[in-house]
């Protein structure tokens, strides 16, 4: 296929050609200096990515799924029980992976299209007076809906009812695109992987962690080998690991680094802001409906689409693939073959968004969704030009 293919889904992303670059290099010693200096760069650098002076960094092989269950078996004992924020598929799944381990899940659940509602953590938190919940668990970016929760809500929750749950985030799909304040915030432990916010190839599991969690951690009883930190931080002191890292990512993530250190956060965040209004205009200028109900909770990184009645949006997923060959994300367990996603985080510009939107157009008329070609985006269009045009007046 000439041309490139159009990775619309909310990960895996893009890797832009710095990162192939960076990581297209001889394998180096991992005990030799030079690795040293790089696990050095990946830990300082992904601090100022969680925005955290104080916690620390813990690196695996793995993925977004295996950061759960350090996130859990580091913290938590079986027989434990915990507070669990549930509003999609992702959520679910955080909670099952507790319940794997033996941890009782105590579930506010709220419907597909809602974030975690802080007011009722709150409730469920005075309730529990022994102080018998062990950690309250929130995914901060609900990929399934394109919902973004209210973390520091849910942290002034946890304070109002003076409640010593330590709190566990999974920001796969928000770090590195949208605002997490690991330390403002006061999160204990923060998950996530690399092939979203991050721009790389899938295949590590990265946690930020707090010095209650590192407490907490030497009274957790859930069984553990490989995702155990303790021998992670011990060696990484040396600027080792306990087993045979994945240099190469290694190689691509501090390249990312740097990428990000030079756009700098505060642009990065609103560049994804940005594209994520323009997609939301388009689809509402197509007469289409999003599966997030509140603006204030609209996620930056993907937009779920509410599928017309009488179309199957897996089948349309499917269909724009065979077509186009552009991705877009499916619907995910409630909303299974209700909604598709368009995902916006990462090495994206207005231009790459604006394709994308075109194929979506195009797909929809094509799949005999009654849809205008054009009107999405010229919506995009204009609010990015507006954008662009008030960007120039404050510079
Ligand atoms: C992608 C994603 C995961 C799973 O990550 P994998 O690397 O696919 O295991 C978990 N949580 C959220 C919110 C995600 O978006």
């Amino acid at each position: 296929m000439p041309g490139r293919s159009f990775l619309q889904i909310p990960g895996p992303t893009l890797v832009p050609e710095r990162i192939v670059r960076a990581m297209s290099q001889p394998i180096i010693d991992h005990r030799g200096p030079r690795f040293a200096a790089l696990v050095e760069a990946c830990l300082d650098g992904l601090k100022r990515v969680f925005q955290t002076r104080t916690g620390r960094i813990v690196l695996y092989p793995g993925s977004g799924t295996g950061a759960w269950e350090a996130a859990i078996v580091n913290t938590l004992s079986p027989g434990d029980r915990v507070l669990a924020c549930i509003n999609g598929h992702f959520s679910t799944g955080f909670a099952r992976t507790a319940e794997a381990y033996g941890v009782e899940c105590e579930r506010v659940e709220v419907p597909y299209g809602d974030g975690a509602p802080a007011d009722e953590v709150e409730r469920r938190l005075r309730a529990d007076a022994a102080h018998q919940l062990k950690a309250l668990l929130v995914v901060h970016n609900e990929t399934s809906t394109g919902v973004t929760s209210n973390v520091a809500a849910v942290r002034a929750a946890l304070d109002r009812a003076q409640h010593p749950a330590l709190l566990l985030v999974d920001t796969v799909s928000s770090l590195a695109s949208i605002d997490l304040r690991f330390d403002d915030w006061g999160v204990d432990v923060a998950l996530t992987g690399p092939q979203k916010g991050l721009m790389l190839p899938p295949g590590m599991a990265i946690l930020a962690v707090s010095e209650k969690a590192l407490t907490a951690s030497d009274k957790a009883r859930c069984p553990r080998s490989y995702w155990d930190w303790r021998p992670i931080l011990e060696r990484n002191r040396r600027g080792e690991f306990p087993y045979t890292p994945a240099t190469l990512l290694l190689f691509g993530l501090e390249e990312a680094l740097r990428m990000l250190d030079e756009e700098g956060l505060p642009r990065v965040f609103a560049r994804h802001a940005r594209l994520a209004e323009a997609c939301r205009r388009a689809v509402s200028a197509l007469g289409l409906a999003l599966l997030c109900r509140n603006p204030a909770e609209y996620s930056h990184t993907l937009t779920a689409v509410v599928m017309p009645p009488g179309f199957d949006s897996d089948e349309f997923v499917r269909h724009a693939h065979r077509r186009l060959d552009l991705s877009l994300g499916v619907g995910l367990g409630a909303v299974r073959g209700k909604v598709f996603r368009i995902g916006h985080l990462g090495s994206l510009n207005e231009l790459d968004l604006l394709g994308g939107l075109a194929g979506v157009e195009m797909m929809l008329k094509d799949f005999g969704v009654p849809v205008r070609l054009g009107a999405g985006l010229a919506a995009a269009q204009e609010f990015l030009l507006s954008e662009a045009i008030s960007a120039e007046a404050r510079a």
